[in-house]
């Protein structure tokens, strides 16, 4: 990964140029921020800019020896750690990140802005539970008491750095007395889930969401969508790439009129109605469902601003749902609005925990219609 290959995020690439450029990188680092927001890729394009033997004053040269093994991710002297699972024969305690290089490099290479469940998705395992345990720890020292191969700088990457348990105290001493040209790089959705021990003595470095105009620039390269549903997709991915990518590949953008439909059935209560519309719904397949749902939480929070606001340009709304949102301010207040938001939210949990969807749509349908009647009961009673 190049850093020119991550879409914005321009101020920390000047900033890690330059501190590499005036030799003051720290030994310890903690990448915090959001799911896709790109702390990995930017991590891979920092050591990759690190161990090139000819770096330019913005990116790796990419032609070099140490480029050409960084960007396949087989550099000797860069190390990766990440939560694992158990392996074929060996136990849980002994498998080690080392155990799943070759699934590792390949989710670098296609989903290097996915987050601990596409990992999982990846290795076949979406219902196990991964952790980083104390072998990876040990491991870890020993990569990094080693010599260099090649490299000016030996590098670890600890991906999801929140999966270390207390185990993590083991790497104390070294990111205390880090050995020479040693740098850690520590990745965190959530800084407060770390080891507090080992975030103290990081540089923490704050990774925010993607830009709109980088996120419609990457989103205009990457996927044949008209200049308006682009504009759409990039304010529906909130700064999220990985969530541009899914929603792009497979993406009926006019969600706004089939979420207003859905709430006009759900508020008449009609149960043939509902039905119907909730067998719709689960006929577009579960990852439509999730993109479905996750578009209406998108578009709820934009209009609970609307319901707040006076300047309506604020919004990350196209015109199309402006209109949807003052037909909508009829029947949903404020209160409503959160009620339905956390309906949604807790079925996205449930859908990705393959539940039977129909009842669910079901479920949900008969939930919204009590929360939408709920004032008019409120006045008859
Ligand atoms: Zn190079």
């Amino acid at each position: 990964m190049f850093f020119k290959d991550l879409p914005g995020q321009n101020k920390l690439k000047s900033y890690f140029t330059k501190i590499i450029s005036e030799n003051r990188m720290p030994h310890a680092l903690l990448l915090t921020g959001g799911e896709g927001y790109g702390k990995l890729a930017l991590a891979t394009a920092l050591a990759t800019y690190l161990q090139c033997k000819n770096r330019t004053e913005t990116d790796a040269c990419g032609e070099c020896s140490s480029c050409k093994k960084a960007l396949q991710y087989i550099h000797p002297d860069i190390h990766y750690a990440f939560p694992v699972i158990k392996k074929d024969k060996l136990t849980r305690a002994e498998t080690t990140s080392k155990d799943f290089l070759p699934e590792w490099r390949t989710f670098l290479s296609e989903y290097i802005y996915g987050d601990l469940n596409q990992w999982l998705l990846h290795l076949g395992a979406a219902d196990k539970n991964a952790n980083i345990n104390v072998a990876e720890c040990n491991e870890i020292i020993k990569n990094l008491s080693l010599m260099t191969y090649e490299g000016d700088y030996k590098i670890q990457i600890i991906w999801n750095a929140e999966r270390l348990g207390k185990e993590g105290n083991r790497l104390l001493k070294l990111i205390e007395e880090p050995t020479d040209n040693t740098i850690i790089i520590m990745l965190a959705n959530n800084r407060s889930q770390v080891l507090n021990t080992l975030r103290s003595r990081c540089q923490i470095i704050n990774v925010p969401p993607i830009s709109d105009e980088a996120l419609l620039e990457f989103i205009t390269q990457h996927h044949d969508l008209s200049e308006e549903d682009s504009q759409e997709l990039s304010f529906l991915s909130a700064g999220n790439i990985r969530k541009a990518q899914v929603l792009g590949s497979n993406l009926e953008m006019n969600y706004s009129e089939d979420l207003l439909d859905w709430l006009r059935v759900c508020y008449s209560g009609d149960p043939e109605g509902l039905v119907q519309i909730s067998e719709k719904i689960v006929s577009a397949g579960r990852q439509e469902i999730i993109n479905f749902l996750e578009y209406g939480l998108h578009f709820l929070r934009e209009y609970f601003l609307f319901l707040n606001t006076e300047d309506p340009t604020l919004m990350r709304l196209t015109s199309v749902e402006k209109e949807v949102a003052s037909k909508m301010s009829k029947i949903i207040d404020h209160r409503k609005t959160e009620e339905i938001q956390r309906i949604l939210e807790v079925g996205i949990g449930y859908v990705q925990r393959n539940l039977n969807l129909k009842s669910l749509l079901m479920h949900m349908s008969l939930e919204i219609n009590t929360t939408l009647r709920s004032e008019v009961n409120n006045l008859v009673s």
